[in-house]
Parts: structure tokens; sequence; C-alpha cells
């Protein structure tokens, strides 16, 4: 799938670091989320990849946008997304952006807090709003858990505020951790989900959508269950928690539309040992933590990495990055392996980077440029 990557990459020599991101791969998962999906609505989670050429794609494709600030609002916009296609999913907004996004006609919003509902009554009046709820995140690669989301009595509380304010009490969102692998989440959260419906029921509200988040995976290191097990299981779940009533849903992809899409290309700055009868090299490529691979951050995700000498004998390595951050270390205990042969100066790609690499990019840690990327 990733051909024309590599013959970009081979063609064109660009500097390093680099991404090259298929557009042809996004367009497919797009699509196929659609064929296995076809009952729920795709908002594409922006921050996963925010370059315009992504977004411009998936406006034609007629996908639907979930964002989190006034800029990928702006966006969104100005790729052709209407403001009738755009949820502000973010629980924790401005008002001053909250009233932007209602003045361009935005009129989808997240909260999961009392304090984001006196501004969204404020600055959006009579919006759907939607209240997110807490999930553990078990199983997930890069768990969201903690941060956003309320327990579900205090959902129910602030759904029946909401309506108090003059908003329009409209569904419940979760999301599940990202990278999740383990489908039986989702009916953990759709049961919850259901129990909060039938509160609301009680209080006369009708909630009318359920937003079933991201965690959608992308392929790294180990292997992960194929789209159609992710859709059995979602739709397993809302038919086993809502019977034949279902209600709307939604799905915020990031990271499984534009993950698998992407493949960085870096170059070995230095290859070094720390004391003499080691084993173990230290890798040091021109691309870490702060040039795009935030995500390696507690080596949660760990990606797959080629080299030109692939096939001959391995030693252990420690992978670094440039900067002089100590920080900057990519994996030291994940385990991983590159060939004795690898040198200074030998290009190595690193795949399934299309997802949160560009957007984590700093813009000039230690005058390090952000992380170039070319769309193919
Ligand atoms: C980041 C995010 C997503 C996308 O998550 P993935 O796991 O990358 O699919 C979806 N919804 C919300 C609200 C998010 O913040």
């Amino acid at each position: 799938m990733t051909a024309k990557i590599f013959r970009f990459l081979d063609d064109v020599r660009p500097a390093t670091p680099c991404v090259v991101v298929d557009l042809d791969v996004v367009r497919e998962n797009y699509l196929n989320l659609r064929h296995w999906l076809p009952l729920a609505q795709v908002y594409y989670a922006v921050k996963a990849n925010p370059a315009p050429e992504i977004v411009s794609l998936l406006v034609g494709l007629g996908s639907n946008f979930d964002v989190a600030s006034r800029p990928e609002i702006e966006l969104c916009l100005n790729a052709g997304a209407t403001a009738d296609r755009i949820s502000f999913g973010n629980t924790i907004k401005k008002k001053s952006d909250i009233a932007f996004a209602y003045d361009k006609g935005v009129r989808l919003f997240a909260f999961d807090s009392e304090a984001e509902l006196d501004k969204l009554a404020e600055a959006a009046p009579g919006a759907r709003v939607f209240c997110r709820i807490l999930m553990t995140c078990e199983g997930a690669e890069w768990p969201l858990s903690r941060k956003f989301g309320c327990e579900i009595d205090m959902a129910r509380d602030l759904l029946v505020a909401a309506r108090d304010r003059g908003l329009e009490p409209y569904g419940v969102s979760f999301h599940v951790g990202s990278q999740q692998t383990d489908l039986a989440q989702w009916d953990v959260a759709v049961g919850k989900t259901a129990m909060l419906f039938t509160a609301l029921n009680e209080a006369g509200i009708q909630l009318k959508m359920v937003n079933l988040g991201g965690g959608l995976p992308a392929r790294y290191r180990t292997d992960v269950p194929s789209l159609d097990r992710y859709a059995d299981a979602m739709m397993h779940a809302m038919t086993k928690h809502f019977g034949n009533d279902l209600p709307a849903m939604i799905i915020e992809p990031g990271r499984g539309l534009v993950g698998d899409a992407g493949i960085l290309e870096t170059e070995v700055v230095l290859i070094s040992r720390k004391s003499y009868g080691e084993d173990v090299r230290w890798v040091y490529l021109d691309v870490g933590k702060f040039g795009g691979l935030a995500e390696t951050m507690d080596e949660s995700i760990k990606y797959r990495i080629e080299t030109g000498h692939d096939g001959e004998q391995t030693g252990p390595v420690i992978l670094a990055g440039p900067t002089c951050d100590s920080a900057d270390i990519l994996y030291e205990k994940a385990g991983y392996q590159m060939p004795l042969s690898l040198a200074v100066g030998d290009r190595v790609r690193i795949l399934t980077t299309g997802a949160y690499t560009t957007s984590y990019s700093a813009v000039n840690f230690n005058g390090f440029e952000p992380l170039k990327a070319y769309f193919v």
C-alpha cells in the first residue's frame, strides 16, 4: 500500500527528517470505515494530522470533523467544510473560542463539567451539547483517561442542567483510549451510555446521539484486530444495550484514519557505546521526541523501524533523538534490535507515522526545524 511513498523517497531523496503521507491510504481507510460502520457518521479527529491536504481530501469524501480549537475550526472551514459538519469536541474551551465557533455556525459542542456548561449557555445559546463520560482506558496504548469525562451520575445532572440553561441535551460521548486493542471496552462504554439514556428518559429528556469516540488502531509493532472486528464490536454493543431503537451514532477516528498512511524518513547521526565491553549501542537519529515522536513517551507507541540492512545480524540498541535533552530517548526498555552493519549517515524508515507526529513536533527546540511533511 505504501509503494508510492517508497518511490517518492527513492526518487526525490528529501532532506531528513520528514514524513511522507500517502493520501490514497487515508481515502481507503475512510471508505473502509464507511463500509463497515455505515450507521455511524465519521468525524475525523483533526489533531491526529491537521494537514490541509488531509482535511480537504476528507471534506471531499463527505467526512465531518472533530475539532479542539479555533485554528482547527478555521482549518476545516478553509478546506470547504460547512459549520454543520464540525463538532467542537474539546471539553476545555475558552469562552471566546466557543463564541467564535457559534458565530461561524457550529452548533455541536462537548462538555464534562458545570463550568463549561455555563460558558456554553452564554456563548452558544440553544446549541446541541453532549456530555463526555469518564472511561478507564484499560487496554489502550495511549490512554486518555482521567483528564476527560465525568462519572455518569454527574453526567445525568449536567445534561438536565443543560436543558435548564436553554441548551439542547443531545447525547453522550466517550473515548475508550487511543490505540485500543481490547474490543470489549466499547461494550463497557456503551453499557454506561445506555444507563445514562435511561436515567435522562426518567427526567423527561430524550437523548438522540451516542459518540463512540476514537480508539481505532494503526499497525505498529504488534498486530491489531481488523477494522471489521471493531465495527462488529461497536454494533454488537449498540444493539445489546439499545435494542432496535438505535440512537444516531458518531465516530471520531484520528489514528485509525491516518496512522498507517505515513512513513517517516530519518538519518542516523551517531552510533556509540557508553563503555568498553558493552553490547548495547546508542543509535541517535535526526528525529526524536521533540521532532514528532512524542508518542514514544513511556515507550507507549512502539513504531516499526526499517533499515537498508534488514535481514542481517542484529544487536540491541537504545534509540534516541538528536536534542540536548535527556528526555529525548525513544526506546530503552522496549527491546529494539538493529543491524550491526548500521552506520552513521544511513537512512532509517519509521513506519506508521501518519498520526500524531507532525502535530506533536516542536517548532524550534534546539534550533531543529519542525517535522516536514510531503503528500503523495
Ligand atoms: C484525540 C481524539 C480522538 C481521536 O482519537 P484516536 O484514538 O486517534 O482515534 C477522538 N475524539 C476526541 C474527543 C479526541 O480528543
